[in-house]
């Protein structure tokens, strides 16, 4: 058994913090590829390392002094240093920094120095061999990641060292210059290594214990999903939720690596186990994987008899295309379809596609409603189960909620109701309390 498993920034910001992150790797002997994002807040009013590393470099490009802010970053490393009784020479290696700051420094290259020194000290505190991303990450000329160098050099690294740690979010181009990833790039790095190792499992240390079925700005206290496809995340990823960005899990999924997102301050937690297709046993009896869903769609509906013998569709759906109105559900009757894009989407265009409609179309009606939210529930194990959509139906309705569109994907892992944006809310609690709580 094999773990890659990357800690982000809440679960390095300080010592107390990397005590966890020890206990973790102690607990579990197959954890030997670690990815750690550089340092983050410790509480909601500190700084993270990233975004002061940003500042630093805006000072320096207005030339104004950014030597206080390149203190608070020191110290921040010192303390964790001191604290644990590390050795790493943090002044020496964070003054010559400081003296290339105006010369040749790239603003890539300073941000990703929190990713470093924070790897630099938890691989001495854990006892892992210390492997810089600028050597074993990997950008082609075009930017993109060099997945076939990545994954040998990582390989390489974990075959010569028995245990890494590696810092995320940044990697290197083939004119030898640092280039970081995007926002959150670690979970990236971390992705890359677990699919570079062929680890039997991702897992992803972060503050929450999981995704959560809905959102808890709306549900109270929801519960976190213990398992998960990637093809249901990807579904609620679509309807809004907050959920990992498809980038970073691309290289586990694609190999087929189950990804458990934990909690640090909660190990004894499982989290939630994201999972490909192929491995869902059905042990659990929940049908509805998460809710989810988005404000402020419109609905066009077009109504034209014996419209199917006159391509109606297709040309409204051109017309959309060619205003960039992203058609979202469509449903489909005899003699009338609706389509559904989003308001800020359609825009201004709004006037001019139904103009067009109306030219190429020749309909007998055309009907715009606006202030729709669309929600979504998603679940792999719906379609085995007759019935939930009119449960579904029913309890909406007997909560007083009117459903203007019902649509459900030909994959059937999602039905998706259109409602008015003022039942929004609503809605969410009354599928999450009546199928998923
Ligand atoms: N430190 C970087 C950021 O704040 C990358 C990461 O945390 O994953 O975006």
């Amino acid at each position: 058994m094999l773990k890659a498993v990357k800690f982000g920034g809440s679960s390095v910001a300080g010592a107390e913090q990397f005590e966890k992150v020890k206990h973790i790797i102690e607990a579990d002997a197959s954890r030997r590829v670690v990815v750690v994002s550089a340092a983050g807040k410790r509480s909601s009013d500190d700084h993270k390392l990233t975004d002061l590393l940003y500042l630093c470099h805006a000072h320096l490009t207005y030339g104004v002094s950014c030597d206080e802010i390149m203190d608070t970053i020191e110290q921040r490393f010192v303390q964790i240093r001191d604290a644990l009784g590390l050795s790493l020479d943090v002044e020496g290696e964070m003054a010559r920094l400081r003296g290339r700051l105006n010369r040749d420094m790239s603003v890539d290259e300073l941000v990703s120095r929190g990713e470093y020194f924070t790897a630099r000290l938890m691989a001495e505190y854990l006892g892992f061999a210390f492997i810089d991303a600028a050597d074993c990450v990997f950008f082609g000329y075009d930017g993109q990641l060099d997945r076939e160098r990545t994954d040998r050099a990582v390989a390489d690294a974990l075959q010569a060292n028995g245990k890494i740690l590696l810092p995320g979010f940044y990697g290197r181009l083939p004119n030898g210059k640092v280039k970081v990833m995007s926002r959150g790039g670690s979970d990236i790095t971390g992705a890359l290594a677990a699919a570079a190792v062929g680890a039997d499992v991702y897992e992803n240390w972060t503050d929450v214990s999981g995704i959560l079925m809905a959102d808890p700005r709306i549900v109270d206290n929801p519960r976190p999903i213990e398992k998960i496809t990637y093809a249901e995340l990807r579904e609620l990823a679509f309807m809004g939720a907050s959920v990992m960005h498809e980038e970073s899990i691309q290289p586990v999924k694609e190999k087929g690596i189950a990804l458990n997102i934990r909690n640090t301050n909660r190990p004894e937690d499982p989290g939630t186990m994201i999972v490909g297709d192929a491995e869902d046993r059905g042990e659990d009896d929940r049908f509805i994987t998460g809710i989810a869903g988005k404000r402020n769609f419109t609905i066009l509906t077009v109504s034209k008899h014996n419209m199917n013998a006159n391509h109606t569709l297709c040309q409204a759906l051109e017309i959309m295309d060619r205003y960039h109105a992203p058609v979202e559900h469509i449903s489909l009757g005899m003699d009338s379809f609706a389509l559904v894009s989003g308001s800020a989407a359609m825009g201004d265009a709004l006037y001019d596609v139904l103009a067009d409609i109306r030219k190429t179309c020749r309909p007998d009606d055309i009907r715009v409603q606006d202030d729709i939210a669309l929600v979504a529930a998603v679940g792999r194990k719906m379609s085995s189960r007759p019935g939930v959509s009119g449960r579904l139906f029913r309890a909406l309705g007997e909560s007083g909620v009117n459903i203007r569109t019902i649509a459900q994907g030909a994959d059937e892992l999602a039905i998706t109701v259109g409602v008015d944006n003022k039942d929004f809310e609503t809605a969410i609690r009354v599928m999450y309390n009546g199928f998923a709580g």
